[in-house]
């Protein structure tokens, strides 16, 4: 470049407008809340429509047989649509703005109805499937055949890791390992102090004004607005980078509470129940309380904020939704005793549950 006349200029990789030549990709756009994702998706429905407009030569670059990559299709979760309530239906919605696809969106359950929608859109070439972590794993085969049959390009916006920092689940897994190319996206660090790129979300709830930093064994999957809300049960999200990434209880949750339930499961549920009550009606006494004493306050450096991680309702609850639901270690008709016995939150544990695509209680047993 020097040598052109251009002073001495720090290059970046340009920016490009979406490939809808190349076939057979499966992109990941992967990155943290803010970043990004959504606009990215826009992006790539306006770069289509541009592309439309294109003569019948380009259409023969970007087809095969029935197929034209031009041709882009949105898809995201039902359980996602009250997330977006405020704006216009059927439109990708991101902060500052949306773009409406007209007839070319959808809400689905899971990967059977991704299997009808693709039945019905023999032409769409580019499918956008928005948070695909939160469908079931075989959406990861329905995708690749399809992709494989018939030339289609995916692209995944996705948060590739959970607020516990670990590979959000097994569907994230397989459609990363499924993948083509990745696009990474980073965000400032929200926290007031901090503006290094960021990669990792943070969930906390608002109680009394309080920032209290979410539980290791919180359910994986509690939907939220996104805004900012004081309701101690449903969370906040919080882009930060690991400086500022509180994430309280994970050794409590496999040195004692993973334990407790493994002892229920052989049948000795009582040490279990004891724990779940004391948290429930007398946190002082629980193992939890005084576990978190040792590890954050009597120690050389304390750190106050991690203690308020019990501040937030319904923990009993959630350890219970815990080791149902991601350890599989307690059965169904043993939550529905504990919840019993601790005198828990029906609503809040079906809540969890339906999100977590599992059974209700009150599907189980309703007359035992
Ligand atoms: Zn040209
Ligand atoms: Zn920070």
């Amino acid at each position: 470049m020097k040598s052109l006349g251009f002073p001495d200029l720090r290059i970046h990789h340009s920016i490009n407008h979406f490939d809808f030549i190349k076939t057979d990709r499966r992109i990941l756009i992967i990155g943290p809340m803010g970043s990004g994702k959504s606009e990215f998706s826009a992006r790539i429905y306006r770069d289509s429509q541009v592309a439309m407009q294109k003569s019948q030569k380009v259409r023969k670059l970007t087809s095969s047989k029935r197929v034209d990559r031009r041709n882009v299709f949105y898809i995201r979760s039902k359980i996602d649509d009250k997330r977006f309530a405020e704006y216009p239906i059927n439109s990708i919605a991101y902060r500052g703005g949306y773009v409406v696809p007209g007839k070319n969106i959808a809400s689905i359950e899971n990967s059977f109805e991704l299997e009808g929608i693709f039945e019905s859109n023999p032409t769409v070439g580019t499918w956008i499937i928005d948070e695909i972590e939160f469908f079931d794993e075989r959406i990861a085969y329905v995708i690749a055949q399809h992709a494989k049959q018939r030339s289609l390009n995916f692209i995944f916006p996705m948060l590739i890791l959970n607020f516990r920092k670990d590979l959000f689940n097994r569907t994230a897994r397989l459609i990363m390992e499924e993948s083509t190319d990745v696009f990474p996206l980073t965000a400032y660090c929200e926290h007031p102090d901090c503006i290094r790129d960021s990669y990792y979300t943070y969930r906390f709830y608002s109680v009394d004004g309080k920032e209290c930093p979410a539980l290791y064994f919180d359910p994986l999957i509690i939907v939220g607005g996104d805004k900012r809300t004081n309701d101690p049960k449903i969370p906040n999200y919080s882009t930060r980078c690991d400086h500022h990434h509180f994430l309280p209880g994970k050794e409590y949750t496999f040195m004692i509470l993973k334990p407790l339930g493994e002892l229920a499961y052989g049948g000795n549920v009582k040490p279990l129940l004891k724990e779940l009550n004391l948290v429930k009606h007398d946190i002082e006494q629980s193992r939890l309380y005084t576990h978190f004493v040792d590890r954050f306050i009597r120690t050389e450096n304390p750190k106050p904020t991690m203690m308020d991680a019990l501040r937030v309702s319904c923990i009993s609850e959630k350890a219970l939704i815990y080791l149902f639901t991601e350890e599989n270690i307690i059965t169904a008709e043993q939550m529905q005793y504990l919840m019993r016995e601790i005198g828990g939150d029906m609503n809040y544990i079906n809540e969890r549950l339906m999100e977590n695509r599992k059974m209700q209680l009150t599907d189980v047993h309703e007359e035992s």
